[in-house]
């Protein structure tokens, strides 16, 4: 099971004290099943790095640049660059970002160029409550999974992270059927696009040490995106904990 923490636009470098708890709680779990991911912001992605360094837990970035070289792009930062301060995973199609103008060609290019860089992606994809209304999330979801994927080979190295939108930040969550009704379709939808028998799929969407006691009842689930909750150790720990009792 792999819980990742997006701490998205959160923290200053003594948050990096937060993180004695979770490296305490991980020498002492020593369990296999168990893969815990930080994904803070750049600002703090080196002191990360070297927090973690004599850790099983992983490192990846929120977001990156699509572009493969180094350039002249003022603000950016390439899945190079994340690589460089430690980083082997990337969270890519966050609808946080989807909202601020990316589209699927986009995600794609970035997907193209984390994965040459030797990055697996957490890819989220997930339908709004619009769209959720309208019965359309099975289309949605193929649709941004065709897309976002087009012409990419190493299935193996990616998360396919379902977050519906209305779910992220609202409380709000599926009910299980909604869930495992989606989460298969998923599944299935991959394995019939790129011929991969075990593809990893993640929820996220509000989880917390409370809903994640039914959520781990859904078949398919290989683990948690979690933005919120992650950012307490306390909780991001329970979470972990209740997962496994
Ligand atoms: C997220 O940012 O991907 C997320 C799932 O956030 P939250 O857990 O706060 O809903």
């Amino acid at each position: 099971m792999y819980f990742i923490a997006n701490w998205k636009m959160f923290g200053v470098p003594k948050s990096v004290n937060s993180l004695n708890r979770v490296i305490k709680f991980s020498k002492l779990r020593k369990n296999n099943k168990i893969k815990l991911i930080y994904c803070p912001p750049n600002t703090l992605l080196n002191l990360f790095s070297k927090k973690l360094k004599a850790t099983k837990i992983g490192l990846g970035g929120q977001n990156c640049h699509e572009e493969n070289n180094f350039g002249a792009f003022t603000g950016s930062v390439n899945s190079k660059m994340l690589k460089s301060v430690g980083a082997n995973y990337v969270i890519l199609g966050h609808s946080e970002n989807r909202s601020l103008g990316e589209n699927d060609i986009l995600i794609n290019s970035k997907i193209k160029a984390s994965i040459k860089n030797k990055l697996k992606i957490i890819f989220c994809i997930g339908e709004t409550l619009a769209q959720k209304k309208k019965k359309k999330t099975h289309k949605v979801l193929k649709s941004q999974i065709i897309k976002g994927l087009k012409g990419v080979r190493k299935i193996e190295n990616i998360f396919f992270s379902y977050e519906p939108i209305w779910s992220i930040g609202s409380g709000l969550i599926p009910s299980n059927k909604e869930l495992e009704s989606n989460i298969s379709f998923i599944k299935k939808t991959i394995q019939k696009r790129f011929k991969v028998n075990k593809p990893k799929i993640l929820y996220g969407g509000s989880v917390n040490p409370n809903n994640v006691i039914e959520l781990k009842k859904i078949d398919n689930i290989n683990g948690f995106l979690i933005g919120g909750a992650s950012q307490d150790s306390k909780k991001f720990i329970d979470i972990v904990k209740k997962t496994f009792k």
